[in-house]
């Protein structure tokens, strides 16, 4: 854990902003089974209006109290795909919000549609009763469609139909703010969509769950490496990766995400 790395930026945070950067946080750069001790799947960005999750990995409050980031400060959280290792946080994070953080203001939620159902299923199911219980606070659902741009706190956000399996919809999503783009893969496979996500961008947050073995739903970097140029983004960082691709992060040849590390884009 490089949590050492990370307070010069923390500090540094509101004169980062104020030059209209994006600060991206990797809190969890693992996979759902909790190779090489990471945390699932949560990136933080942060611009001058505000901040956001980019999935919610169950391990959401434990990567966030780690690196002493506020759950009270997230405006909104966005869902790539409906697997536990993206979604499993929210159960965890409303029920946070409203017995500890003791939130207030409302809370919105974006995803694939079928977001609203699965997560008060998972609520139900994990505590039950604590979807229906009194809150302080709204939660509002925003199911979005691929190749259709929303507005989402300060971010503007455009999905694309990603290759997962998860009973719905899965996306890659195209994430910008001011001057400034992202695109994360979420999971997927190799497709089309993922080079819309990635045009153009400041950073491609990728996904390389293997390094080669070429599985259903997952990319590997031995994929990723044959397709590199055809991907235009300014800088890639792969993350979601496995203990096959841990285990030879020594051959790889583009930069590799870790709990706590930090961009400023
Ligand atoms: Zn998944």
């Amino acid at each position: 854990m490089k949590t050492a790395d990370i307070k010069p930026l923390l500090q540094n945070m509101e004169n980062l902003l104020e030059g209209n950067h994006i600060i991206v946080t990797f809190l969890g750069s693992g996979d759902n089974f909790g190779s090489g001790g990471r945390d699932q799947s949560c990136i933080h960005i942060a611009s001058a209006g505000g901040s956001m999750l980019l999935d919610c990995g169950a391990t959401v409050l434990v990567s966030m109290r780690k690196l002493s980031f506020d759950p009270g400060d997230i405006d909104a959280i966005l869902i790539s795909h409906l697997h536990g290792d993206h979604f499993g946080g929210l159960p965890f994070f409303i029920l946070d919000a409203q017995l500890i953080t003791r939130r207030t203001r409302p809370l919105l939620i974006a995803g694939p549609p079928g977001l609203g159902k699965r997560v008060q299923e998972a609520m139900e199911v994990f505590y039950p009763g604590s979807w229906e219980a009194k809150r302080n606070f709204d939660i509002q659902f925003m199911e979005i469609e691929p190749d259709i741009p929303s507005v989402i706190a300060s971010f503007t956000v455009m999905p694309a139909i990603a290759v997962h399996g998860s009973g719905a919809p899965s996306y890659s999503c195209r994430i910008g703010c001011g001057e400034k783009v992202l695109g994360y893969s979420g999971d997927s496979e190799w497709c089309r969509g993922l080079l819309q996500t990635a045009d153009g961008t400041d950073l491609f947050i990728c996904e390389a769950y293997y390094f080669e073995k070429v599985m259903k739903n997952h990319l590997s970097y031995k994929t990723l490496s044959d397709h590199l140029d055809e991907i235009k983004s300014r800088k890639i960082i792969l993350t979601h990766m496995g203990q096959d691709m841990l285990d030879r992060l020594d051959e790889v040849e583009l930069e590799t995400a870790y709990d706590g590390m930090q961009i400023v884009v």
